[in-house]
């Protein structure tokens, strides 16, 4: 199962962080480096991220479904995610985001449990998992760098999940205001 990778790929950031950002799979550099997105795709989403003032450094993790690099950059199989997952809940459950940014087909699909479109994912509050982690789909910034027509409607994206978020803090607040 593990044939085409050299390590595992498991997340990247502060995992006190807020927010959690869930792509696909490690990709080439990646697997060589032990890191999450540390390609072109990933220098796109540091942009966004920022854009939104956001950084891995501080106040982000950034993980994938699959730990481990599929051969050929082909989607995971079903029983490659379903190995998968049971990490990745867990790395849920001991973080505690208070937001979930799924980027891109894949990750939506296999934390959400649903065949729908990336298109009719976007622009709502979905919920994951025991604790109702609000959950937030936009596009893959692999996806966007070849199609960056859509970067428009990934900044929509960053707003509206930068406004759930503002939201969620503030009934955070409790007993504080
Ligand atoms: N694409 C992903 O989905 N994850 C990575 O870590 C790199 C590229």
């Amino acid at each position: 199962m593990h044939s085409s990778r050299t390590q595992g790929v498991f997340g990247v950031g502060n995992p006190q962080a807020d927010w959690l950002v869930i792509g696909e799979a490690p990709g080439a550099e990646e697997d060589r480096r032990g890191e999450p997105f540390v390609g072109r795709a990933g220098q796109l989403l540091d942009a966004m991220l920022k854009a939104i003032g956001l950084s891995r450094e501080t106040n982000v993790f950034i993980a994938n479904v699959l730990k481990s690099r599929p051969p050929g950059n082909r989607d995971p199989k079903p029983e490659e995610v379903a190995a998968c997952l049971p990490y990745l809940m867990r790395q849920i459950a001991l973080m505690r985001p208070r937001l979930i940014l799924a980027v891109g087909r894949i990750a939506a699909q296999n934390l959400l449990a649903t065949d729908m479109s990336l298109g009719r994912l976007r622009g709502k509050v979905h919920h994951f998992g025991e604790l109702n982690t609000p959950l937030i789909v936009t596009y893959h910034p692999a996806y966007l760098l070849r199609n960056p027509g859509d970067k428009r409607k990934a900044w929509e994206d960053l707003k509206f999940a930068r406004g759930v978020f503002r939201q969620v803090g503030l009934g955070n607040l409790g007993d504080r205001t």
